[in-house]
Order: structure tokens, then C-alpha cells, then sequence
């Protein structure tokens, strides 16, 4: 049952600001940048009781460095593209001196003495950080209800999941507290909350964008990106955070192109391929299917080609994912071993049992299930038939894809089966709450860039998104479509 809209949904659907109306009204002098960060601020205040997207508001931070760019701009000092554009990170991503969580009682007490190297780029760019925002803990989940630290909300209506496992980072973007963020995607952990949260959410090409300082969940898969509200938005932020970093072996040394000119350039022409096993209507929700026919045959009317794909081995994404992703979270949740940093069980005495306690006490369940499973599916007489299956499995995936691109120039999917979920719906259920990433696994297996672009409402007034994935490092391809799609659509604010 919905509650009236008023008392349930947060999110703001009128002036929703991005990055590039806040930076030319900053540079006009119709706001400065402290007025800014305090207009979120106080939003902060006024909606995060309900939707608890924050873990950590670093509000005095914030005030500090918008006044001294005020104070440079005063001076007419030429300020770089983020200046005075308030943000909020995912709390598995280091900042340093400030708290780290990755929403685990395991670092609940965390500071790093180091920062990421996005977090480095962004604040370079003159970002202002507003705080750490919630997830699933370790980002392990789908809907940040594993968050050590309790449950994120939906803003469009509180009684939804906002998605996972970075929940907060799309929270806070959606009911406006803050303009854009920053999330992880190792699984889906970026589009399946923007789909639900109605945002635009970018996963760049594996290695696109440096990872160090982020927190290690799954190293093979793992990427980040951004929320924001729209694609010339993450247009911007790529630019920021992508390119080659010494600190990061994966990290590719490959030039970063200026995506905001691309976006523009005309799609008329491009091929479009719909994936025919993603529309299979069997747990597809028939109102996330027809959003999605549609924006194709808009595509369609914008001069794109569409074309069908057959891609058969993406219906096994969800169990090699499950087999690779926790093998490498178990190698990599290795070092919490209430040693060397971290919770430390009390009143133990041995070693043995410092380690074991800790990690007991310190992890929740879902971090220890995957630990278990990953253990198990790296031990002598088991990795040949698991691991090393599940890595073969994941080749013939990559095949699939590369067979689509010599045909098409992105691929077009539903992002998320479903519309959000009530909030409790699948926390007794690990295998339901697994099927919510269906659609988004096969790219990260790739290492492939995709992008969830919101495209229509649910009857009951829920955001629907559509995914668009793209070859290795063709960004530019899925910014571009998305752009035109979003451009001649305005689907955001036809719910007005
Ligand atoms: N929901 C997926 C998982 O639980 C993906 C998580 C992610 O992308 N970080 O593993």
C-alpha cells in the first residue's frame, strides 16, 4: 500500500540543479559558494532524518573550503571546473583524516591517513565535500540494508529500497543534498540505485578511472563512478576523475577525452542492439519492459538503427559473478584481521582466536556468507571446478559482447528487472536480493562502460531506468546516446 505522496517522497522533481547550471550561476555571482554549501547543508538537516543517506556530514570542511573559493574568486583568481560544486562520496572510498567505513563495524573507527586518487582529483577541481554517504556493508548487497549503521531510504517514496549497494551516495543526489556523487560499481552497485533512484549513473570501462583508495571488495570488477542528474554531469565528472594514476597497476595509461564535446555530435545512423535475452519477460516487470521498448523506438525516431542481439551466455552472469566476486572479496576481507588495523574483539587472548572473534563480531552476516562462499570456492580440490569454471564462463561472456559489437555500436537493456522494492522485501532471501543485478553483472565481468539513464515512471510513481553499454573505452558512446535521449525526452521533468 503507498502512502500519500507528501508524507513519503523527498525527492525534489522541480529546479533540480546540475553541475552546470550551479557552476555558471557561481561564476555570474548569482550565489557564492558558501551561500551554496549551505543551502544543501541545511537540506542535509531538514530531509536526511528520513532518508539517512549520510553516515558523516563534514559540514565545517565544507564552509571552510567554499569560503576560500569565494575569497579566490574575489581576487579573480581563474578557478578550476568543480569550484564551489558541494558532493558526497561513498563511504568505501579513503578521505583522508576523514572516518572510512565501508558501513562495517569492522572500520567503524577508521581514518585514513591517505586520500583516494578520485577524491584527490576532485577536490584539485575545487569540489566541496559535503560528507560520506551509506551503503551496503563492504558494498556487498543491493539495497544498503546490510549498512552496519542502519538503512538507507528511497526518496521518491520511503517505504522503497534506494538500491545498493551504493544507496546513499544515489539518495543524497535524488532528494538533493547534495549535486552529484561519487559510488562504486563492482556488480551494479552504481546503476541499479541510479535506476531506482532516477538518476544518471555511470560505470566507466574497468581501469578508466584509478581505484586506489578505494576499498577492495571484488579487484577484477570493481570500478567507480558517479550519480548525477544529468549525462552532461557525468560527462563532467569522468573528466575529473578518469586517466592514468602510477598508484593503480590496472589503472590504464590511455589519454582522457573531452566528453563534454562529444555529447553533442549527432547519433543519426549509430546501431542500437537490443539484447533479446534481457528482455525475456520471465521476471522482467511488464511496466520496466514497456518503459524500455519505448526508449528504443525513440532512439529509433532520433535515426538510430535498432537491431537484435542474441547474447545466450549472459544467463549464466549471476552465478560466475557469485563465484568471482566473493572468491576475491574473501582474499581481499583476508586483511581485517584485528591485527594490524580495525575492530579488535576484547577480552581474547591467543591469536587464533583474536583473528576468528574480530572477524566474527566485526563483519555482518552477508560480508561473512560471501567470505564463506569465496573461501570454499578457492580451497584445493574445489577451485577447477568453481573458480577457474566461473573465469572460463566469464571469457564466453566477453565473447558474447565482442560478437554484439562487431554488429552494433551499444547495446541497449533494461538496467534492473523491477522497479524499487519495499524495503524488507528480499533481506531474508540472498538469492532474490541477488536477481536484482541480472541486467548489470555481464558489464562488469567485460570490464565494460555502462550507464543507467532514467526513462519513466512506474504506476506508482517509482523511477524506471534503461542501461546502455558500451565497447571498451567508448564512454563518448553511451554519453552521447544517453544525452540525445535525455535532451529530446525530459523525462525528469514531464513528472513534474
Ligand atoms: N549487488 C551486487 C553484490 O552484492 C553488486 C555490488 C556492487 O556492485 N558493489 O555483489
Amino acid at each position: 500500500m503507498l502512502f500519500p505522496a507528501d508524507s513519503v517522497c523527498v525527492a525534489k522533481k522541480r529546479n533540480r540543479m546540475g553541475i552546470i547550471e550551479l557552476r555558471a550561476q557561481l561564476q555570474q555571482g548569482h550565489v557564492s559558494a558558501l551561500e551554496l554549501t549551505n543551502q544543501y547543508l541545511e537540506r542535509i538537516q531538514e530531509v536526511d532524518p528520513k532518508v539517512h543517506a549520510f553516515l558523516e556530514i563534514t559540514a565545517e570542511r565544507a564552509r571552510f573550503d567554499a569560503s576560500r573559493i569565494d575569497e579566490l574568486r574575489s581576487k579573480g583568481v581563474l578557478l578550476p571546473p568543480l569550484a564551489g560544486i558541494p558532493i558526497a562520496i561513498k563511504d568505501n572510498i579513503c578521505t583522508k583524516g576523514i572516518r572510512t567505513t565501508c558501513s562495517s563495524r569492522m572500520l567503524e573507527a577508521f581514518i585514513p591517513p591517505y586520500e583516494s586518487t578520485v577524491t584527490e582529483k576532485l577536490w584539485k577541481a575545487g569540489a566541496i565535500l559535503l560528507g560520506k554517504t551509506n551503503l551496503d556493508e563492504f558494498a556487498m548487497g543491493s539495497s544498503t540494508e546490510t549498512s552496519a549503521f542502519g538503512a538507507t531510504a528511497n526518496p521518491w517514496n520511503l517505504t522503497r529500497v534506494p538500491g545498493g549497494s551504493s544507496g546513499g551516495s544515489a539518495a543524497a543526489v535524488a532528494s538533493e543534498e547534495c549535486v552529484a556523487s561519487l559510488g562504486s560499481d563492482t556488480g551494479g552497485s552504481i546503476r541499479q540505485p541510479a535506476a531506482f533512484c532516477g538518476l544518471v549513473g555511470l560505470k566507466p570501462t574497468y581501469g578508466r578511472v584509478s581505484r586506489w583508495g578505494l576499498v577492495a571488495f571484488a579487484s577484477s570488477l570493481d570500478q567507480i563512478g558517479s550519480f548525477t542528474h544529468t549525462v552532461a554531469d557525468a560527462a563532467e565528472l569522468l573528466h575529473v576523475i578518469a586517466g592514468e594514476d602510477y598508484k593503480d597497476a590496472t589503472c590504464l595509461k590511455v589519454s582522457v577525452p573531452n566528453y563534454q564535446s562529444i555529447l553533442q555530435k549527432s547519433i543519426s545512423g549509430l546501431r542500437i542492439g537490443l539484447i533479446k535475452e534481457c528482455f525475456d519477460p520471465n521476471g522482467l516487470d511488464p511496466q520496466v519492459a514497456s518503459a524500455v521498448n519505448k526508449a528504443a523506438s525513440h532512439l529509433e525516431s532520433l535515426g538510430c538503427e535498432l537491431v537484435e542481439i542474441s547474447c545466450p551466455q549472459f544467463n549464466y552472469g549471476i552465478a560466475t559473478y557469485y563465484i568471482i566476486a566473493p572468491s576475491e572479496a574473501s582474499a581481499n576481507l583476508a586483511r581485517y584481521d584485528g591485527m594490524k588495523y580495525g575492530y579488535r574483539a576484547e577480552g581474547v587472548e591467543n591469536l587464533a582466536t583474536i583473528t576468528s572473534q574480530s572477524r566474527a563480531q566485526g563483519f555482518g552476516s552477508e560480508v561473512q556468507r560471501r567470505i564463506l562462499i569465496g573461501t570454499y570456492a578457492l580451497s584445493a580440490g574445489y577451485v577447477d571446478a568453481y573458480y577457474k569454471k566461473a573465469q572460463q564462463v566469464r571469457t564466453l561472456i566477453r565473447r558474447d559482447f565482442d560478437a554484439a559489437f562487431a554488429k552494433v555500436d551499444v547495446l541497449l537493456t533494461p538496467t534492473v528487472p523491477s522497479t524499487a522494492f519495499l524495503a524488507g522485501a528480499h533481506t531474508d532471501d540472498p538469492l532474490q536480493m541477488y536477481l536484482s543485478d541480472l541486467l548489470t553483472i555481464p558489464a562488469n565481468l567485460a570490464g565494460l562502460p555502462a550507464i543507467n539513464i532514467p526513462c519513466g515512471f512506474d504506476d506508482t510513481g517509482l523511477p524506471i531506468g534503461m542501461q546502455l553499454i558500451g565497447n571498451v573505452l567508448e564512454e563518448s558512446r553511451i554519453l552521447q546516446v544517453a544525452h540525445h535521449y535525455e535532451v529530446t525526452t525530459n523525462i525528469m521533468s514531464s513528472k513534474l
